[in-house]
């Protein structure tokens, strides 16, 4: 067996799209096993837009392949666009027989940060065959996609459909109506085809590339059958990818304090300040230490600051019901100190307030007694000691919250596939 990977082929204003070069180059090799979408580290900022790159797993011989792929890639990369760095490692071995230092640099690409030279050491140390043009950049991804298939265990698919290259950056003709029946129809299996609440079919995207629509699941069979469901313009060639899309692939266990930017986490802490809408609609709250006591709450270090951003719509909603006190993971990307959040557990609620007495007998609010000293009612001569405890009304159960659709990040795993430690409470 032979893995050919790629990454860093498009440029944001031309649109080409490294999935369709890895599928012109896997339509030219014998045996092709499957294609695997990878997604990387969201945080990196040389992304054109989702980070992917691309392996193809097939039964050829590696000398063939890298003159295929090569032949390819110079006559579709955007190479005359200057953040273009396009990347070829062709690894003459098995997809499971991956060494464990290019397993390892998989896992770091996905949650971390890399430097070309790591990617160039362990090409050479594995006598893998290469090619790239610009810096060569587009060999970190692509390295991290032949280490893919040994580093990940969690696998999902996405079956694309690629538009006629006349039609290439005209509108799209989808009929709506089609795309909303077929997402009822493949749904929980199939996910993120559509948002229901915004009406909108994420499916279909709104850039230049030659992407019609990527239906994206946890069955191979179910996304073909919801892509084939959707009426549209003429399909020029669908192909089924084997991604690590709706994983969660990209999120650590970190702990408020050592959160960096850059990275993104699952941390665990208490609401410690009110959640407050600012300009432009974006929710921000702050978090704080989970510690007895809460001595930590004032101790600016163990602080992160939380932000839903207005893209993720009804989300907002859910954040903006939190409480002080609350006990929450949060997860999301740290970037510039602040947490961009995907998704959000409420462990423990706040059930109780504490509010000012009201009088036994006339039923009015009291008023302080003076410092320490209590409340009474002036008119009837009642006192209380201190402030009474009552019952909180909540707008937000426990269990995990989601962006919608809408605002889902490639990587981030849908509520709707399971396996989280707590009830939830999934986006359609
Ligand atoms: P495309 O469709 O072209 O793949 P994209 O949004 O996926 O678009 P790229 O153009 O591939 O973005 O750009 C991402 C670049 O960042 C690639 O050169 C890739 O090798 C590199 N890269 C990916 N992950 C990391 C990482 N963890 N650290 C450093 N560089 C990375």
């Amino acid at each position: 067996m032979t893995v050919v990977a790629l990454d860093d082929t498009d440029s944001r204003e031309r649109g080409m799209c490294t999935t369709y070069v890895a599928v012109r180059i896997a339509d030219r090799l014998p045996d092709v096993e499957r294609l695997l979408l990878v997604r990387l580290n969201p945080a990196v900022p040389y992304k054109t837009r989702g980070n992917a790159a691309l392996a193809i797993h097939a039964d050829c011989d590696p000398e063939r392949a890298v003159s295929i792929a090569r032949e390819e890639l110079e006559e579709l990369a955007e190479i005359t666009d200057d953040r273009t760095n396009p990347g070829l490692v062709v690894a003459g071995h098995d997809p499971g027989d991956v060494p464990d230092d290019v397993r390892e640099f998989a896992g770091t690409a996905v949650r971390d940060h890399l430097e070309i030279d790591d990617a160039t050491t362990l090409i050479e140390r594995h006598s893998y065959r290469t090619w790239y043009a610009g810096d060569g950049r587009g060999r970190i991804g692509a390295l991290a996609a032949i280490g893919a298939w040994r580093a990940f265990e969690d696998w999902t698919y996405e079956c694309l459909s690629y538009r006629e290259p006349d039609r290439w950056g005209s509108p799209r003709d989808v009929d709506g109506e089609s795309v909303f029946a077929a997402a009822d129809w493949g749904y929980p299996v199939v996910w993120d085809t559509v948002d229901r609440g915004e009406n909108d079919p994420v499916c279909v995207p709104h850039t230049p590339g030659p992407i019609l629509h990527g239906i994206r699941g946890d069955d191979p069979d179910a996304v073909r059958e919801v892509a084939r469901r959707i009426e549209s313009e003429p399909i020029e060639r669908r192909q089924l990818f084997c991604t690590n899309q709706g994983t969660d692939g990209h999120l650590r266990n970190g702990s408020l304090g050592d959160v960096e930017d850059g990275r993104a986490y699952r941390v665990d802490g208490v609401v410690a300040s009110e959640p407050e809408t600012r300009r432009g609609g974006h929710v921000f709250f702050s978090l704080a230490a989970d510690l007895e006591g809460g001595d930590d709450a004032t101790d600016d270090s163990d602080r992160l600051e939380c932000a839903a951003f207005e893209p993720t719509k009804r989300f907002r909603d859910r954040v903006r019901a939190l409480q002080v006190g609350d006990r929450i993971t949060a997860c999301g990307e740290v970037s510039r100190g602040t947490c961009k959040l995907e998704k959000v557990a409420v462990r423990e609620r706040v059930r109780t307030e504490r509010v000012t007495p009201s009088c036994p007998d006339c039923g009015r609010t009291m008023e302080s007694a003076g410092r320490n000293q209590g409340y009474r009612c002036r008119d009837c001569g009642t006192s209380a000691a201190g402030k009474d405890e009552v019952a909180l009304e909540r707008d937000l159960e426990e269990g995990w919250y989601e962006v919608p659709p809408c605002a889902r990040r490639h990587i981030a795993k849908p509520l709707v596939r399971g396996g989280f430690d707590a009830p939830t409470h999934p986006e359609r």
